[in-house]
């Protein structure tokens, strides 16, 4: 039957993963009444999967660093593109959120002097993520949850319920927001076990619901990846903001085909590992970038010293961010160098002890030998690109994270600007601490903000949610498109034609073959029932992956310059004037409007945390002079 289950809260976090239980948490401590929805098991979520840390510029390790050589690292990385605000945010916030985690009970690796442990990553002057061996994305969830627990003993104490502010719900998908007046009014969905609708009356909600990686076939990212909280947003009248910008991680397992694209992380580089050829040869140094040659060794003995003495060498090429070398082992395969199964080779074996590595990647060791049944304390690994992030998003306010849909909130992966055009390892995991905070704290003032003016569900939204949650389901599907043979056939085209590497004809013909799926979408049919029904649940996403497919494709196309995560090859070249401008995705006629607006100007007093001759490779003459001109 059609009955649908009603609750009502002041705050729902759609998302389970670090942002969602961040948000909540801070909901919660501001005394709202607040759910937390996710579509997967309570605890599972990429954040889990995070191996190399969190970065935050704690000095613990070296004393150099501070906020704003953060900051620099990660404009640099996004190339000039991010959101200045958010990233500026994000440095000077990231270490008392990392703190605060150990007062919620997190225990990360210690130095010899009893500090947080950090280390190095690709594109980090310094060591900066703390972390917990190659786990630290496990002990981030367990610390939250911890604190979720504790928050509901104490409601329960209080009010004889433990879910009486702070009630999760997991294995539950949303479908739809729904809207009263342009306004968040609350957000329906199912039970994925039994099918059951269930409506959560709310006037804040945020969302917190991680990448769109399964639109792509070699991809990190696992089932639940379909972008939904993207498309929910676009589908809300939101706006989605750099979307052409997907990172793919240099490093992913490239055999046997059952796990191929599963990650290996970069801490392996990070530790000491190098990247060979087939004529094992450590062909990074032949890809540095020129905006990059002062910072990066040029010769492997320099680069190996740095390991040691880091203040008076200069980091080694493998360290560059993972768009560069991405892009450089893409070229050596295609260039007839990979390996065997199409990589190339990530060596630890050589470069570190047996104990040495077994201590430092414990996870990797043990994927390695499971899955692959391949030794890497013995013999190199074989890795290649996997699509693993998408630096698009949720265009949000930066203080508050709200999108241009009041009661709509954004943050971790789901929100965008932050990270620009590339996303620096690490990064994300501070990003949904500091933006998951800030989102929780502003929904519980927004709620306060409307008294008693909430927004309310009306019956003609919640028929039209439930009528299209129900559209594929029927007795016999034989006539139908099957929804797996859509989503196999999507992921491919987004693989071969929206991959790594871009050009124009390709871009169009996606976008042509994009048009199709949406047409034989409306026919996608699934029998079987509501009952644990994965068919129906896919066809239910499948709209949501191509409309951010869309967006993807769409942005991509326009933006006619190689920077960050895109890279055409057709426009090689980063351009300054694209520099100043975002892309910018909302929804119109059952699929996506893109638009040009103007980057927000960073401020004076960031700028000249930079060198000139550094901002002469980015800006455009005119921003030089200015900046010049401002000054003196
Ligand atoms: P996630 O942790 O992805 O959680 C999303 C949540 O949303 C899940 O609970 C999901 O079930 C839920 N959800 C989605 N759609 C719906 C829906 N429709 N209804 C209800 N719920 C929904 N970053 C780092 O900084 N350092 C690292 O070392 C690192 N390593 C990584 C390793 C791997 C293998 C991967 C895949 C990523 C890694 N990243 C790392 C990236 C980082 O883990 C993610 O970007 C980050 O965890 C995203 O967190 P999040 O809270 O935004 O969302």
């Amino acid at each position: 039957d059609n009955n649908i289950t009603r609750h009502s809260f002041d705050v729902v976090v759609i998302g389970a993963g670090g942002a969602g239980l961040r948000a909540a948490i801070e909901a919660r401590l501001a005394g709202k009444k607040t759910a937390i929805i996710s579509k997967s098991l309570f605890g599972k979520a990429h954040t889990v999967m995070a191996e190399g840390g969190a970065a935050a510029a704690m000095g613990n390790v070296n004393s150099n660093d501070n906020w704003q050589v953060h900051y620099r690292d990660t404009i640099r990385g996004g190339k000039f593109l991010n959101n200045y605000r958010m990233a500026e945010l994000h440095a000077k916030e990231a270490p008392d959120r990392i703190w605060e985690l150990e007062t919620y009970g997190a225990l990360f690796d210690r130095t010899k002097d009893g500090k947080i442990s950090q280390r190095n990553f690709g594109g980090h002057e310094y060591p900066r993520l703390a972390h917990v061996g190659d786990r630290t994305g496990l002990e981030l969830i367990r610390t939250l949850q911890q604190k979720i627990v504790s928050l509901q003993q104490d409601d329960f104490r209080e009010f004889g319920d433990y879910d009486a502010r702070l009630a999760v719900f997991a294995e539950t998908t949303i479908t739809e927001l729904i809207l009263d007046d342009g306004k968040i009014a609350g957000a329906f969905g199912y039970r994925r076990e039994d099918g059951e609708f269930l409506l959560f009356e709310a006037p804040a909600v945020i969302l917190a619901t991680g990448g769109v990686g399964k639109s792509f076939k070699v991809t990190s990212n696992s089932w639940e990846y379909t972008g939904d909280g993207h498309a929910l947003a676009m589908r809300a009248g939101a706006n989605l903001v750099n979307m052409e910008f997907l990172q793919f991680h240099p490093t992913g397992m490239v055999w046997p085909l059952s796990v191929k694209g599963l990650l290996v992380t970069e801490s392996v580089r990070g530790d000491g590992g190098v990247l060979r050829n087939s004529e094992g040869k450590r062909f990074m140094f032949d890809y540095i970038p020129e905006v990059f040659k002062a910072q990066y060794a040029t010769t492997e003995e320099e680069g190996d010293r740095w390991y040691t003495d880091p203040d008076n060498n200069k980091r080694p090429p493998e360290l560059l961010p993972r768009d560069e070398v991405a892009r450089a082992i893409n070229s050596e395969v295609k260039a007839g160098r990979g390996t065997e199964h199409g990589g190339v080779f990530l060596d630890v074996s050589t470069r570190m002890k047996p104990e040495e590595i077994i201590k430092r990647l414990p996870s990797m060791h043990h994927q390695f030998k499971e899955l692959a049944d391949v030794d890497i304390t013995k013999v190199p690994m074989e890795v290649g690109p996997t699509c693993h992030y998408v630096m698009g998003g949720v265009e949000v306010d930066p203080d508050s994270a709200e999108s241009a849909v009041p009661g709509l909130f954004a943050a971790g992966e789901v929100s965008g600007g932050m990270h620009g055009s590339n996303r620096l390892g690490g990064n994300s995991l501070s990003d949904l601490l500091v933006f998951g905070k800030r989102a929780g704290e502003y929904a519980a003032l927004h709620v306060d903000r409307l008294a008693d003016a909430r927004p309310v569900v009306s019956q003609e939204a919640l028929d039209a949610a439930v009528a299209k949650a129900l559209a594929p389901l029927v007795d016999d599907p034989s006539d139908g498109e099957n929804p797996y043979t859509v989503q196999y056939e999507l992921q491919d085209i987004m693989h071969s034609l929206v991959g790594i590497i871009r050009r124009a004809e390709e871009l169009e013909d996606a976008l042509v073959k994009i048009a199709e799926f949406k047409k034989r979408l409306a026919n996608v049919r699934v029998g079987g029932g509501r009952k644990y029904n994965p068919g129906w649940h896919l066809a239910i996403d499948l709209h949501n992956m191509l409309l951010c497919s869309e967006a993807v494709a769409k942005a991509a196309l326009e933006r006619t310059e190689s920077r960050g995560g895109h890279t055409r090859d057709d426009h090689g070249k980063m351009d300054p004037s694209w520099r100043k401008v975002n892309l910018v995705c909302s929804y119109a006629d059952n699929g996506v409007a893109l638009r040009r607006q103007p980057v927000p100007t960073m401020p004076h007093e960031l700028l000249s945390l930079f060198e000139r001759s550094e901002l002469a490779k980015y800006l455009t003459d005119e921003e030089i002079a200015a900046f010049d001109s401002n000054g003196s």
